[in-house]
């Protein structure tokens, strides 16, 4: 980098107070805004992990691992991919870019909380 490559020191500090003002100006946001939309069953990702709002409706044959007692105590709200309280009606996941899935749901994804 030559020097009329540089970025003068003032011009850089300058440039430097501006993008901070943005970030603090993004966060000023309120988090309603950027909530993310809840997971759809029917999307293509939901589909392959076999998803499902309502944890009774899950195929067993396609997804044995829900199947049997064992099974039937799988629930996304005993998922240790869950992120919110067990009574929460949904909470993000990580399995899905931490968008809500329900409670009630699940996905061939589970794994017991420990
Ligand atoms: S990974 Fe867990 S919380 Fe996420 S959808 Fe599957 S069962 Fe539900």
């Amino acid at each position: 980098m030559n020097k009329a490559q540089k970025l003068p020191r003032r011009q850089f500090l300058k440039f430097g107070m501006q993008a901070g003002g943005g970030v603090l100006a993004l966060s000023a946001i309120p988090i309603q805004l950027v909530a993310q939309e809840k997971v759809d069953p029917s999307e293509p990702l939901a589909q392959a992990m076999g998803y499902v709002e309502d944890a009774s409706q899950v195929d067993t044959t396609k997804f044995p691992k829900r199947a049997g007692d064992a099974g039937a105590n799988q629930f996304c709200h005993n998922c240790a991919l869950y992120a919110g309280e067990a009574d929460a009606e949904t909470a993000p996941c990580s399995i899905f870019q931490n968008r809500p899935v329900v409670g009630a749901g699940w996905c061939n994804a589970w794994v017991a909380k420990s």
